[in-house]
């Protein structure tokens, strides 16, 4: 299907004479060539949103919600073309797109456009004062995302933004730009006034930069690597501009010798989903000695049942990795490790057969045994295919192990005990946690990085409290009228 590729700023498409172009990570086809945005396109898209927040921040909650849910309306009549487009973009699996991605693409309008209600505070007293606390919009808000799950991660922060009653620029990754064009269409279609929200197109150092550099921005979103949020921290800083960053991770699954072992490899497994291409993903296995073996065994006899193929097909498990250079990067991963001293258990290397034939970036599932904690591959993030499997002995070594990481962004617990659970889950260092299952995500709770995987967390009233400036008005007694 045809997607307009131009920047969405002010209410209509603005054209730029450069280009990029967009390949598919399925065969290696270049299937867009997407306006490359500068400075020029931000300034205009700031400007552009500075102006409409003057209207758009003094509508009422209730105005505000009802327009957002038309925009999730808008984006359920259309799952079925973000799914197709976002597959051919980023590689991802349709089947996880029609029926679980884009689903949450609309919730994460509609659940903030409904949390709005709930957004009240008490009054309260201070010797005959009255307190008043008010959410009230920040602003311009610049939300930066990666390439991993482009609308679902864009469309979490733009939700709450605009439901705060901030205008919005967004920089969609330049390695899958197509359904934030897609977005826009949409909320444009359901009224969303010109200038609420905007897209520039571009490459991270010449539409990222000069956007999260930008002084009339007043909140900045990132989700991407540490490396990048440390160049927008650097800029965010000179304008001291406000920042939620949601970064990397090297999450540990802990299997203790209490566990269901079933489970336990059915958690281990679903680590690949996405070609390992997820934040949360528990690449780090940790299993406790006594159920090493038998783990082991039945960990890598599932793993090896994995279809690589085509995402678009039903019966695929594992699609592309989303670039060939992000394919050479996981490549390198594999290869220093191998050099290092790593053993493969499983994979360790491109799938060359289905390479050759589409042309696209296929990474077979890979596992390394014999690692330790000062190789680059138990402490750098891969953001690929690939696992690492230790052993450990009492359940304090299996705490240390998991927390032996300059990352913490989530930790998945296996064990039968729920004593066990309860400490375990309160001494490992995690934004999330998950006992016994992973993946459970409620839009209410709050969710964000310890260390290195980020700073604040969004989620809920969350959300607001990073979106909003926060206000509190005293009211004297006297002096009324
Ligand atoms: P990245 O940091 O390379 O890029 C992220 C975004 O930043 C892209 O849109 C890019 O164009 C832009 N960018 C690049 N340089 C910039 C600059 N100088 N100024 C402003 N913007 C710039 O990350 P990536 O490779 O696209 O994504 C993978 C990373 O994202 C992984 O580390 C992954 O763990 C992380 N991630 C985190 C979460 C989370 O919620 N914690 C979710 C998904 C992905």
């Amino acid at each position: 299907m045809d997607v307009d590729t131009r920047h969405w700023i002010g209410g209509r498409r603005v054209a730029n004479a450069d280009t990029f172009e967009d390949v598919s990570p399925l065969d290696g086809e270049v299937i867009a060539v997407v306006s490359r945005g500068g400075t020029a396109e931000v300034d205009a898209a700031v400007a552009a949103a500075k102006d409409a927040f003057v209207g758009w921040s003094r509508t009422s909650p209730a105005e505000r919600a009802e327009l957002l849910r038309r925009v999730a309306a808008g984006i359920e009549a259309r799952i079925e073309d973000l799914a197709q487009v976002e597959t051919r973009d980023n590689g991802s699996l349709l089947r996880s797109h029609r029926r679980g991605v884009m689903p949450r693409v609309a919730m994460n309008i509609r659940f903030f456009a409904d949390h709005l209600s709930s957004l009240v505070h008490s009054d309260f007293d201070t010797r005959g004062h009255r307190n008043h606390v008010t959410w009230d919009p920040a602003g311009v808000t610049a939300i930066v995302t990666p390439w991993n799950a482009p609308l679902m991660l864009a469309t979490w922060r733009i939700g709450p933004a605009l439901a705060a009653g901030n205008t919005v620029v967004a920089k969609p990754p330049e390695w899958a730009p197509l359904t934030a064009s897609l977005f826009a269409d949409i909320a444009h279609e359901a009224g969303l006034p010109a200038g609420v929200f905007n897209v520039v197109q571009g490459l991270g150092n010449e539409a990222g930069a000069p956007l999260v550099a930008h002084p009339d921005v007043r909140r900045i979103c990132f989700t991407g690597s540490v490396p990048t949020s440390i160049k927008v921290g650097e800029s965010a800083a000179r304008n001291v501009t406000p920042v939620s960053f949601e970064l990397g991770g090297k999450s540990p699954l802990l299997v203790f010798d209490d566990a269901d072992l079933d489970l336990a490899v059915d958690l281990a497994v679903e680590q690949f989903d996405n070609s390992g291409q997820v934040c949360l993903a528990a690449v780090r296995m940790l299993v406790q000695d006594g159920i090493y073996d038998e783990f082991r065994a039945r960990f890598l006899e599932r793993a090896a049942t994995l279809v690589q193929g085509d995402s678009r097909d039903e019966g695929v498990d594992l699609g592309p990795l989303v670039s060939k250079s992000h394919f050479e990067r996981v490549d390198g991963f594999v290869k220093r490790a191998v050099a290092g001293g790593a053993e493969v258990i499983l994979g360790g290397g491109p799938n060359d057969e289905l390479n050759v034939a589409t042309g696209g970036f296929y990474y077979r599932p890979t596992v390394f045994e014999g690692v330790d904690r000062t190789m680059e591959i138990t402490c750098q993030e891969v953001f690929g295919p690939v696992l690492t499997l230790q052993g450990f002995s009492t359940e304090d070594d299996g705490i240390a192990m998991a927390n032996d990481t300059d990352y913490g962004l989530a930790a998945t617990i296996v064990t039968g005990s729920q004593e066990r659970a309860e400490r375990v889950a309160s001494a490992v260092r995690a934004g999330t946690v998950w006992v016994n299952c992973f993946f459970v995500r409620d839009l209410s709770a709050p969710f964000g990085g310890s260390g290195r995987s980020g700073i604040g967390r969004e989620g809920g009233t969350w959300s607001f409290d990073f979106y909003c400036d926060v206000k509190n008005s005293v009211f004297a007694p006297k002096g009324w009228n």
